[in-house]
């Protein structure tokens, strides 16, 4: 028993050490996660790895806005480019094309009701290039974490 009692200190100490050494991980962790932490679009939608970077942003009204932004987020003109998105809606595939406005591209039309369905995002640089295609599930949730919606989290989750 008198034995048992003066190993208490030493069990208090190595428990203390593993605490420290689990915060020092996490800790470690962190770090190595925001370095692969993508960016976000500066108005919450996806910011996609075009060049320039296209951010694809859903309205609360279901259209959809895409803007451009140079690597250090900084707004881009609308160019030449043209985005074409396909959602793969249970009710069958609908194409939703955009015209421009102003310095952005503006979905001409909304996306179908509900979400959890597959949306593609097509970014051409310019009407004959090859296009770029995002296919990503449109979750309209916002996420716990970083308050984005779900398709546009910036989490490594
Ligand atoms: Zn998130």
């Amino acid at each position: 028993m008198k034995r048992n009692l003066s190993l208490l200190p030493l069990a208090a100490a190595l428990c203390a050490g593993l605490a420290f050494t689990m915060i020092a991980a996490e800790k470690a962790g962190d770090k190595a996660e925001h370095k692969h932490e993508h960016k976000g679009g500066p108005t919450g939608g996806r910011l996609l790895e075009t060049e320039p970077h296209a951010e694809f942003f859903v309205e609360k009204d279901k259209s959809i806005t895409v803007t451009f932004y140079s690597d250090d987020l900084k707004p881009v003109p609308f160019a030449e480019q043209v985005v074409t998105v396909i959602a793969e809606a249970k009710a069958g595939k609908t194409k939703v094309e955009f015209e421009k406005s102003g310095d952005v591209l503006k979905s001409k039309t909304k996306l179908p009701e509900g979400d959890g369905y597959n949306l593609v995002v097509q970014v051409r640089a310019k009407p004959d290039a090859k296009p770029q295609n995002f296919r990503f599930p449109l979750d309209l949730k916002t996420c716990d974490e970083c308050q984005r919606a779900e398709y546009a989290c910036i989490c490594e989750h």
